[in-house]
């Protein structure tokens, strides 16, 4: 099948998902995955209508970014580990991040953001289970980033994102999910504009949209494999 297809199908799944829940129509978007993917692929399902996609790779999502610059509308969000001296060109680049887990990160893609633009939107990263990725804050140590965070002047807290690692079944996808989804609506009450729990890919996005995803995040089953 080809990209068009594929994203068709996986809007439908995301929309069935979204009605089984009994969630809001539109109340969960999808951000197509193109790391790797040539810019054609990404021409393919703008056509189609996709105008959010996610990138892992800084040198990467400069040169998509700059190549379809004439695409205004398109949404660039980084959702790879950003290290701290590539953080400028993230910041110049992109329209979200949602990765940041660590003050120095902030404090620099806020200072590095540039003023004309609009605040670079950040969901704070959370590790959910355990030792199994470097990357994400505890749960413990998220209010006080948060605070942080909010802070600063050329970022606006958006929400929280989580890479699970891969659970054996349905519930436990979605137990792994419990704790994030209490931080999440704890979130919400301390802080306007908090409106973003990117969690769900391709294995887990009947559980993440079952567990108040707002953005799934989908490369395979719309690019094919890498
Ligand atoms: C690659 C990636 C995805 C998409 O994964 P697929 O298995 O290709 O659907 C989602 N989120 C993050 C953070 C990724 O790095």
């Amino acid at each position: 099948m080809g990209i068009a297809a594929n994203l068709e199908q996986v809007r439908k799944q995301v929309n069935d998902l979204v009605l089984q829940n009994q969630r809001k129509s539109g109340a969960v978007s999808l951000l197509a995955v193109s790391k790797t993917k040539p810019l054609d692929d990404i021409i393919v399902a703008y056509e189609a209508g996709q105008r959010l996609f996610g990138e892992n790779y800084v040198q990467e999502v400069v040169d998509k970014h700059r190549s379809l610059s004439h695409l205004k509308d398109i949404e660039w969000h980084f959702i790879g580990p950003i290290q701290s001296n590539k953080s400028r060109l993230v910041a110049q680049h992109v329209d979200w991040v949602h990765t940041v887990d660590r003050e120095k990160i902030a404090v620099r893609l806020s200072e590095q953001r540039p003023t004309e633009f609009s605040p670079l939107n950040v969901c704070i990263q959370v590790n959910i289970s355990g030792e199994l990725t470097k990357s994400g804050i505890s749960l413990a140590d998220l209010p006080a980033l948060a605070d942080f965070v909010a802070n600063l002047p050329h970022l606006e807290l958006r929400g929280l994102m989580a890479i699970p690692a891969p659970q054996e079944s349905f519930q436990e996808q979605m137990k792994v999910y419990e704790p994030l989804l209490s931080a999440y609506n704890e979130l919400q009450t301390r802080f306007s504009n908090i409106d973003t729990l990117s969690i769900g890919m391709s294995g887990d996005m009947a559980a993440a949209v079952g567990s108040g995803s707002t953005m799934v995040r989908i490369g395979t089953a719309i690019f094919g494999s890498r």
